[in-house]
């Protein structure tokens, strides 16, 4: 057997209160190494084609990360996998904290949730054993009463992922929280967990994960801290919108080094990108269709929030450290400093200038249990509908929605996670809710194969328009885009990933070009390489060639490969992920997206004028270059294992 491994996952089938461990094969690991990989695997066997997202046949499943617990930096995030309730295909999303090492501290690579329980129940797992607990009394509690009740009765070194009031009311963009909130978002997998009546899982253990060469692990660990800024960003807070704002207006673009990118994230956390993405058009505006000109970017830029951090604070095994705790005059008083994603989601998206409203946001969804992405998303298109006269007061129960109010904004959240009036309706996400009130809502419905899209306008970078429409998990922005492959540096290691130029014309990026394909198809396969070792994207962006990412899969595992023979493993990967969806009856080239963020119109005003790109034809060259049908999206092979 492979190291960094513990050769086992557990399977808990919650209709019959049963559980039972499985040793899987080596050449199982081996060809799919762990993480996403041994999730796409074995949820591509398990889950039968047809299966009710939210029925006993989904089956849900928490994976750790190949690195993970082996001393490696940064690889301290879990994902959680299953088929999604707001696309009908594959879901994933994933989290850092403390749940990852927990997982396999537990005793299992992978834990497996299959069936539904009658009332609700958590899982407790210590050291490979299993008890199923009865959890009325945690029914209906948010996510970071839970974890308290669960660490009041486990003791502190329990670990918690569980699910709040919205994923049991089956919000369809309901997520899993762990350490007091912190959510892995994307997909829907939190109505997944509330539909089997799981409310919780609770970790605890002391399995040690042995590697194969700890040497060359700690070398490269040591190389990669020392790479970490040491004390203030060298780039002063003011600065960045300014910058921004020149860099915007410029016809060609630099290539990003990724070190020049951690000093900020570290002192900032996303919430540096906050009013610079505004500013250089690529943060939505009112819905998608408005322009920097209607929001005063300054209102979330740092000058206003940085004061607001009280305490930092990082995941295991994070050198960086780009999160903190935030104070703030509202409902709650303290939050997880929000990220980029939810002050925009919040934020321009909306129109709406109070802060403090924004913050009482984040710490609502994050107690609550929501995706912040889609649930201002779906606020959004609300704002759009009741400006339009598609949905009128009467039923909105009686509430007048205007672009901006905050205290609207906080009651359709509300109405939202208790499934209340027009609340009911809205939990179903974007397409649904547009389905339901007609085609003309349409044009206000931002979502890509039913998942609402995050927040960056791929008419800036069409990169990310080719992967909203042709990941398995539509609407994604973590999984590839052109910013993100400058820094990821995998032209140093993988011999047939394209270099870009120090510096390049702008509409390069705007071009069908075999260059841009593969790099669209070397972006996508890394990705689900880092989902395989459970490593932060953030880590990721100081470049291949310095944190020594394939020479620690070899030296955790022991296993010989080269960069390249990994990326094969990211492509098999990736096609699985498409299979599942196929199996499932999502046809790719069927997947499309709203034509407004393709350009289609082009707007007039504002970064993004004129800017258009052709999403079809990207889209076709991107699935020949990750080996796929480039006019159905079909992969023409899959790994062995699963034919
Ligand atoms: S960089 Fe941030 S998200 Fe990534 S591991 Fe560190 S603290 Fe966690």
């Amino acid at each position: 057997m492979i190291k960094a491994v513990t050769g086992k996952i557990l399977l808990v089938n919650l209709s019959d209160a049963a559980w039972q461990e499985e040793i899987l094969p080596e050449a199982m690991y081996n060809e799919f190494l762990s993480g996403i990989g041994l999730g796409a695997r074995l949820l591509y066997e398990r889950i039968p084609a047809g299966a009710n997202a939210l029925g006993p046949d989904n089956v849900l499943a928490f994976l750790s990360g190949i690195l993970t617990g082996t001393g490696a930096l940064f690889a301290g995030r879990f994902l959680v996998a299953g088929k999604s309730p707001l696309t009908g295909g594959w879901g994933d999303a994933n989290c850092g904290g403390s749940l990852a090492p927990a997982i396999k501290q537990s005793g299992f690579d992978a834990i497996f949730f299959s069936g539904m329980a009658e009332r609700p129940v958590y899982v407790h797992v210590n050291d490979g054993q299993v008890t199923i607990q009865p959890a009325d009394d945690l029914w209906g509690l948010d996510t970071i009463e839970t974890e308290e009740r669960l660490i009041e009765r486990h003791g502190k070194r329990a670990r918690v992922a569980c699910i709040g009031p919205a994923g049991e009311n089956l919000v369809r963009f309901a997520g899993i929280a762990n350490d007091r909130g912190r959510m892995a978002g994307r997909s829907g997998l939190g109505a997944v967990m509330g539909s089997k009546k799981l409310k919780a899982l609770v970790l605890e253990g002391k399995h040690k994960t042995s590697v194969h060469d700890l040497e060359t692990l700690k070398e490269w660990s040591k190389q990669t801290a020392n790479l970490m800024p040491k004390g203030k960003s060298a780039v002063p807070a003011w600065a960045l919108a300014p910058l921004g704002r020149l860099m915007s207006g410029m016809k060609t673009s630099f290539r990003m080094d990724g070190l020049m990118a951690l000093g900020p994230l570290q002192a900032w956390g996303t919430a540096v990108a906050n009013e610079l993405s505004i500013l250089i058009g690529d943060a939505p505006v009112r819905n998608w269709r408005g322009t920097p000109a209607m929001f005063p970017a300054r209102v979330v830029g740092l000058r206003r929030t940085i004061p607001t951090q009280r305490k930092k604070y990082h995941c295991v095994s994070c050198g960086l450290g780009c999160g903190s705790i935030t104070e703030y005059k509202g409902r709650y008083g303290e939050t997880h400093r929000p990220e980029y994603e939810t002050v925009t989601a919040f934020g321009s998206n909306l129109l709406n200038r109070n802060l403090n409203a924004i913050y009482d946001m984040n710490e609502y969804c994050n107690r609550m249990g929501l995706d912040s992405i889609s649930t201002g998303s779906v606020v959004g298109f609300v704002m759009d509908c009741y400006e339009q006269g598609l949905l009128t007061q009467e039923m909105s129960g009686g509430m007048a929605i205007q672009w901006g109010d905050s205290s609207a904004i906080v009651r359709l959240v509300e109405m939202i996670v208790q499934r209340e009036g027009i609340g009911d309706l809205l939990a179903e996400g974007v397409m649904r809710a547009s389905l339901a009130l007609g085609s003309q809502s349409e044009r206000f419905a931002f979502h890509a194969g039913g998942q609402e899209l995050p927040m960056h306008d791929p008419r800036l970078d069409p990169a990310y328009g080719v992967i909203y429409v042709s990941d398995a998990t539509p609407g994604r922005h973590t999984i590839h885009n052109t910013l993100e492959y400058d820094m990821f540096r995998l032209w140093t290691r993988v011999s047939w990933a394209p270099e870009p130029p120090q510096k390049s014309p702008k509409s390069d990026r705007y071009l069908n070009s075999e260059e841009n394909a593969m790099k669209n198809a070397a972006g996508s396969m890394y990705k689900s390489l880092l989902d395989c070792a459970g490593l932060c994207l953030f880590g990721a962006h100081m470049g291949v060639d310095r944190t020594g990412f394939f020479e620690l899969l070899n030296a955790a595992t022991g296993l010989d490969l080269s960069p390249d023979e990994y990326m094969e493993k990211g492509r098999q990967i990736q096609s699985l992920r498409q299979a599942f969806n196929i199996k499932q009856g999502i046809e790719p080239a069927e997947v499309c997206t709203n034509p407004l963020v393709t350009g289609n119109p082009p707007v007039q005003k504002g970064p993004l004028r004129g800017l258009s790109y052709d999403l079809h034809g990207m889209r076709q060259k991107f699935w020949r270059a990750m080996g796929w049908d480039e006019k159905t999206g079909h992969p023409l092979t899959l790994p062995m294992e699963t034919r």
